[in-house]
């Protein structure tokens, strides 16, 4: 699982994983946006909240978070989570969901708040595969995106008064979940500032070194 700041290159290091670990992305920002996008009813409801950069209810992610995990592909690879839990009742709503398994480790990406302001102000999305870019870093083809061709644009809520909402509830309700996984020894700190390339090949290190035997194969099943 990744936690960190918005804007510290969750999403994008989370797809990178995915890729080189085989495993499946599951995020929950990902999720709403998709039931955003086909007028779900949880869509809907969610809508309102995500573009004030407020919180949905832990209920209702945890809800669909929990259908997602018990999807097959999942549950046979593993998974790589981002942007949950953002509660420590998400946390321990995730502990019941994973029991008896659990995380098999959790990366905080760390990138300082000046950083992310800025990164966040120059982020571009691709609304169909969620594939991140930036203004100094676009796609080949303007506004389409590399990967699937999807639209690429920016994000509703990366407005101002959103991002800086999103940051007071992240060192309110987030950050706590720091000190909640250092507890359960899972929390490995990662510098996430740099270019995405070297920012993956950090993560890759640490969770290599955690995860895998000296043959390079999985301890565990899980990834
Ligand atoms: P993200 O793409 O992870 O930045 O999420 C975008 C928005 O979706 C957030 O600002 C929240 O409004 C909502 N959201 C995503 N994940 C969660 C979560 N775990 N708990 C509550 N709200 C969430």
């Amino acid at each position: 699982m990744v936690l960190g700041k918005q804007g510290a290159g969750k999403g994008t290091q989370c797809v990178r994983l995915s890729h080189h670990y085989v495993v499946p992305h599951v995020s929950s920002g990902d999720m709403l946006r998709a039931a955003v996008k086909s007028r779900a009813e949880l869509g809907l409801r969610a809508q309102v909240l995500m573009d004030q950069g407020e919180l949905v209810s832990d209920e209702l992610i945890m809800e669909m978070v929990g259908q997602r995990l018990a999807q097959p592909d999942v549950r046979l690879r593993g998974f790589v989570l981002d942007g949950c839990p953002r509660t420590i009742t998400q946390a321990e709503m995730l502990d019941e969901l994973l029991a008896p398994e659990t995380l098999d480790l959790v990366i905080d990406l760390e990138v300082p708040t000046h950083l992310v302001l800025r990164r966040l102000a120059a982020r571009r999305v691709c609304v169909d595969c969620g594939t991140n870019y930036s203004v100094s870093s676009p796609p080949a083809l303007k506004g389409i995106c590399d990967v699937c061709g999807g639209e690429v644009v920016q994000r509703e809520d990366d407005t101002e008064e959103a991002i800086g909402r999103r940051l007071e509830l992240y060192e309110r309700q987030t950050a706590p979940l720091l000190h909640f996984y250092r507890r359960a020894n899972l929390l490995a700190i990662v510098n996430g500032t740099g270019a995405a390339d070297a920012v993956t090949r950090r993560v890759v290190r640490v969770i290599d070194e955690h995860l895998m035997d000296d043959r390079g194969r999985p301890r565990s099943e899980r990834a």
